[in-house]
């Protein structure tokens, strides 16, 4: 090897590979000159020139190509230190090649917001930056710099503006280096403060004497039972605990310490859990996967009915690949508020966890990110982007209600978490857990070909039975008036019982609003939406009619726009009608409502829960939001007045997410100690997908749906990719649908034997034609064999012959679309 120190040789020059934020879908190369070549690392972002421009790049790796072609200059690097690890770098490639998405951009969605330290820092002149400037041997810029400092703080803005120049960020960091100047985040929001929370533990035994008080021992014994315990918690045994835990302490027979815990949203402490003692069926399913970590890459679908006590699994799994040193990733729905099994989480593990999701401040999610990526945490639990958590080696992943749709993004990059965890585990070897009670088609169907492994969580704890689910017929009402032809009779019958018993209904419908569908009554027009092709609802309460696409509102007075009669009958209900519904019938009940519209204040869902949890409201109206994770012992009884809302869809996924729903939603009937009831009214009572639902039978419901997936070669017997068209021109949009389906016809024909797996349906109009004023198309591409078809796709998005897109229409792809409308 060269000396290192022999300054006669020139380095060799460095070439290094970025990723602009820009949507273009190639890496460039650029050289690093030297002065800039021991700060620029993988992980950290760059300002280069590209075309005329400068923009960011991240860079994502050295450039082992060494040819002589005139390479451009990095002209500065903006961090510190890396914002990602080195080993996230082919997880972002593969995201950008299988969603066809530009990398940089990729990069740019998976990281934090807030990360800009141009309007972050803050720089300050430090202990060495005092004598450089009053040394001869000091620069003429750094030394303008630290004279602008020795006034005062400033921000990176603020002292180009003192100086008269442009800061480069590499000096700063030079600087930095050499203790001149010091630099901070500033970022509104700041960070998560620690909350601390006074524990008590048992001395040796040498300070007790044999007269300890009765109330002493007491103390003593739930202490020695169960650990150190908080002054709370045993107050709340012990009512007088407080005080005689400070005569204890000066005995010497207890100490008490300070610990650093986490608040819920209720501004409760999250205090630190006791381990339970696992079930039969619990101890299996630790037994069957704990081996399997540190072992290689691995699947397990965890299937557990609701209430079978999966999240203590999830809780075994992550102590011991904690104990291995390994670093763990769990994953649960948006929910709009801290779920439960992030609250268990911290409560079991404290200060090791790191969480992210979007409820958190801009402020907040940066401090979150920087613990992760300096290894303060071992533990990062999130909502759908906690996937980018930037661990650099995964033991661990954990899919909490891995069916549910917020996994899946709908702008920007259409990534689905759920997937990505599968892939990420891939990249690291690592165990991938995937947990639901109601599974998704695709994950039961990877467990049927021997992809993925089966746990199964059978009982629900304490052998609670499943609530009992009884169906009513909608159509044996058809000719009732008013109410009772929605709140039937039967449902009227079991909420009335359980109020009289002192419990709490939940009452679902996935729709919210009052009327969703006004219509005319002298000419039968429906109130349609302006800007859609959708019908408007009636919102009592705002007065208004509302477009739930695009927001477009109109007054409750309007008369029909084509004949100008004011007699508009209100035909289909919602939410709100349901709610006014509850009051009229009980007027001695409680009523509140839990959807979009009562729920959008921050807040509100707070308190809303909170009032729940304390019995002040009797009877919860709601939409999906109350069939998500939220565990209410006090529900006993659950109606759905609609089950069929979702059923006929025009999209192969309804009868998926319609059995999810409502088996999700009856779950959260009995999680107390008294048994649930769910009262299920539909108009299908025969329907497979409402008869499974009802047993929480996801197996019998996967069968029937299997086949008819098969039949007509959908997911999962092919992969899918959906090219949406949408401008504000019909014309020209359906012009630009109908080129876009030629030219992929073109290339399938010339695709040769590989491409005749790739079928090409459409163009057609959406279901939904019209959102926010634009016209909507979609082609879907489908085939069984994934590479043939994103080759297709490829080729027909980005390659030479691809068609060229104005400004006017826009042009997405989805690939393994969720929503079809
Ligand atoms: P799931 O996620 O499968 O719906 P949970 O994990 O929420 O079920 O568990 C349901 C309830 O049972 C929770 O209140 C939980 O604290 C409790 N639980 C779980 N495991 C045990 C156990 N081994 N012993 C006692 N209680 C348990
Ligand atoms: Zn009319
Ligand atoms: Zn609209």
């Amino acid at each position: 090897m060269a000396p290192i120190d022999d300054n006669s040789v020139d380095p060799p020059r460095q070439h290094v590979t970025v990723a602009v934020v820009l949507p273009v879908y190639e890496t460039f190369s650029y050289s690093v000159p030297a002065h800039l070549s021991d700060q620029a690392r993988p992980g950290m972002r760059v300002l280069v020139p590209f075309g005329r421009r400068t923009v960011t790049g991240y860079l994502i790796g050295p450039d082992r190509q060494t040819d002589s072609r005139e390479i451009k200059q990095i002209l500065d690097v903006l961090d510190d230190s890396p914002l990602f690890p080195e080993t996230m770098i082919p997880f972002f490639q593969w995201i950008a090649s299988y969603y066809m998405h530009p990398p940089g951009l990729v990069v740019n969605t998976a990281l934090p917001a807030g990360l800009n330290m141009t309007d972050i820092a803050v720089l300050t002149i430090d202990e060495n930056g005092i004598q450089a400037l009053a040394s001869s041997s000091t620069g003429p810029v750094e030394k303008s710099i630290l004279a602008a400092l020795s006034e005062g703080p400033a921000s990176i803005k603020q002292l180009q503006k003192k100086i008269g120049r442009p800061v480069p960020w590499a000096l700063i960091h030079r600087m930095r280096q050499r203790k001149w100047l010091l630099l901070d985040r500033r970022i509104e929001g700041g960070r998560i403060r620690p909350k601390t929370i006074r524990m008590v533990a048992l001395e040796k035994s040498e300070n007790f004497s044999r007269r300890l008080s009765r109330q002493r021992r007491a103390i003593c014994d739930i202490l020695k039972a169960e650990g150190d315990l908080s002054v709370p918690a045993l107050k709340k045994r012990i009512p007088t605990a407080a005080t005689l835990v400070r005569g204890m302490q000066k005995a010497g027979q207890v100490a008490v310490y300070e610990k650093t815990i986490s608040r819920d949203p209720f501004g409760d402490p999250i205090e630190p859990d006791t381990t339970p003692r696992l079930t039969g069926e619990q101890t299996r399913a630790v037994r069957q996967m704990a081996p399997l970590l540190g072992r290689g890459f691995k699947t397990v679908l965890l299937a557990g009915v609701t209430g079978s006590g999966k999240t203590e699994v999830y809780l075994r799994l992550t102590r011991a690949a904690i104990s291995k040193k390994m670093q763990v990733l769990v994953l649960v729905p948006e929910i709009g508020l801290i779920s439960q099994t992030e609250r268990r989480f911290r409560a079991r593990f404290g200060e090791r966890v790191a969480v992210l999701h979007s409820g958190l401040s801009r402020g907040e999610r940066y401090d979150q990110w920087l613990r992760i990526v300096k290894e303060e945490a071992a533990i990062a639990i999130g909502a759908r982007s906690c996937i980018f958590a930037p661990f650099t080696d995964v033991g661990l992943i954990i899919v909490d209600e891995e069916h549910d749709s917020s996994y899946k993004q709908e702008t920007g990059l259409r990534y689905n978490a759920r997937d990505l965890a599968v892939v990420r585990g891939r990249h690291h070897k690592a165990l991938v857990i995937l947990g639901s009670a109601t599974p998704s088609v695709q994950s039961w169907h990877n467990v049927t070909i021997g992809k993925y492994d089966l746990a199964t969580l059978s009982k629900r704890i304490n052998r609670q039975p499943l609530p009992e689910i009884r169906t009513v017929d909608l159509s044996l009402s058809r000719d009732e008036r008013g109410i009772q032809r929605y709140i039937t009779p039967q449902l009227q019958k079991e909420i009335r019982n359980t109020l009289d018993e002192g419990n709490q209904a939940l009452i679902f419908l996935n729709r919210r609003g009052f009327s969703a569908f006004p219509i005319c009554a002298h000419c039968g027009q429906a109130l349609r939406c302006k800007n859609c092709d959708i019908s408007l609802t009636l919102h009592k309460k705002a007065n208004a009619f509302r477009c739930h696409y695009c927001g477009f509102t109109k007054a409750a007075t309007s008369a029909c726009p084509s004949c100008g009669s004011e007699d508009i009958k209100l035909l289909g209900m919602g939410t709100e009608k349901v709610q006014e519904a509850m009051v009229q019938l009980f007027p001695d009940a409680r009523v509140a409502r839990m959807d979009r519209d009562t729920m959008n204040r921050k807040g509100a869902i707070v308190r809303l829960l909170k009032d729940l949890k304390h019995r002040r409201i009797d009877i919860l109206v709601g939409t999906q939001m109350v069939a998500k994770g939220h565990d209410f012992p006090g529900i006993t009884l659950v109606g759905v007045v609609c089950a069929d809302l979702t059923l006929n869809f025009p999209d192969f996924r309804s009868g998926e997410r319609t059995f999810q729903l409502l088996a999700q939603v009856a779950g959260r009937a009995g999680r107390g100690e008294h048994p649930g009831k769910v009262v299920l009214q539909t108009f299908n009572p025969d329907h497979f997908t409402i008869g499974a639902a009802k047993n929480q039978d996801f197996k019998k419901f996967f069968d029937q749906e299997i086949s008819f997936r098969k039949a007509l070669a959908y997911p999962p017997f092919s992969r899918m990719v959906a090219v949406r068209i949408s401008g504000k021109d019909p014309q020209k949009t359906a012009e630009m649908a109908g080129k876009i389906g030629t030219n992929g016809r073109r290339m399938l024909a010339n695709a040769g034997p590989g491409g005749s797996r790739v079928k090409l349906m459409g163009p057609i109009e959406a279901p939904l034609a019209r959102i926010a004023n634009r016209h909507r198309w979609q082609l879907l591409i489908s085939s069984p064999d994934v590479a043939g078809l994103h080759r297709l796709v490829h080729e027909l998005m980005q390659g030479p012959n691809s068609v060229a897109t104005g400004r006017d229409i826009r042009v997405s792809v989805d690939v393994d679309p969720f929503f079809l409308m």
